[in-house]
């Protein structure tokens, strides 16, 4: 059977629905037409499908699975998932080599930043995170109707190539990892605490707002905060330092913290 990445579909809005977001995994399915990208599949297959169908997306739609980087929490499933449903895997080299997928999924495909990578009606560009892991990837997301999502999450620091790629996104999906105060009164052992605050651990509340201050284009629609602790963060604290940094600059671009399921739906 050919790979199922090279069948065209119609023209039409791009749409991306956070599936799961944290420690515990993390999926985010984008589609457009009738094909849908899985970026990172940490929880199980059989859970994934669970969650794709709870998000109204048949898992036969899945065209692919863009791997972010190797943690457990964002490539629990890939090996079984892409082999049950017969779809190409794409990371990049360090991931591939961390992870060992070379040898356990149908086809593997390298994803180099800088360099797009269309499947279907969506064409991806990756760019390099700072984490600690081997080679970690965010990414860029255009989709046949010219509109764009921007996913930053699993970054200590903001890169200048993440700065570059996120510049005038529909919607941001960014990292609010941790409440910085929470943290550090919390209960993790302070060499997680160091990992975490560290320049290859996580963005907090206070670097995703930055951050946010310095992304504010015409075309922001929406923002959604990723990847926040159970133990250090709430959504409460989460939604309120993204929109008080919109409110400073009088943007209107709406704020929401990914839950358990978010569905953005970009404008065409
Ligand atoms: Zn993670
Ligand atoms: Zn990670």
């Amino acid at each position: 059977m050919p790979p199922k990445h090279d069948i065209p579909d119609p023209v039409s809005a791009l749409r991306a629905t956070v599936l799961g977001s944290g420690s515990s995994g993390n999926a985010l399915a984008v589609c457009c037409g009738e094909q849908t990208l899985l970026l990172d599949c940490g929880f199980s297959a059989r859970e994934t499908d669970r969650r794709l169908l709870s998000a109204g997306i048949d898992p036969a739609s899945v065209r692919a699975v863009l791997v972010s980087h190797e943690h457990s929490d964002h490539i629990r499933g890939v090996r079984v998932f892409s082999s049950r449903h017969r779809i190409p895997v794409y990371a990049s080299r360090g991931t591939r080599i961390a992870s060992d997928l070379d040898r356990q999924v149908p086809e593997l495909h390298t994803v180099a930043p800088g360099e797009p990578v269309t499947v279907g009606s969506i064409t991806v560009t990756a760019f390099r995170t700072s984490h600690d892991a081997a080679e970690p990837l965010g990414f860029r997301f255009e989709g046949a109707c010219g509109c764009t999502l921007g996913v930053l999450t699993d970054t200590g620091t903001v890169t200048g190539e993440a700065l570059e790629a996120l510049e005038a996104c529909d919607v941001l999906a960014i990292e609010s990892n941790h409440d910085e105060g929470m943290l550090e009164n919390g209960p993790y052992p302070w060499f997680l605490k160091r990992r975490i605050r560290s320049a290859r651990g996580h963005l907090s509340n206070h670097d995703a707002a930055a951050l946010l201050a310095r992304l504010t284009s015409d075309r922001l629609t929406r923002v959604v905060g990723l990847h926040l602790s159970s133990t250090n963060n709430t959504s409460r604290l989460a939604t309120s330092s993204l929109a008080g940094a919109l409110a400073r600059l009088g943007h209107p671009a709406s704020v929401e913290a990914a839950s358990k399921e978010v569905s953005c739906v970009l404008r065409p």
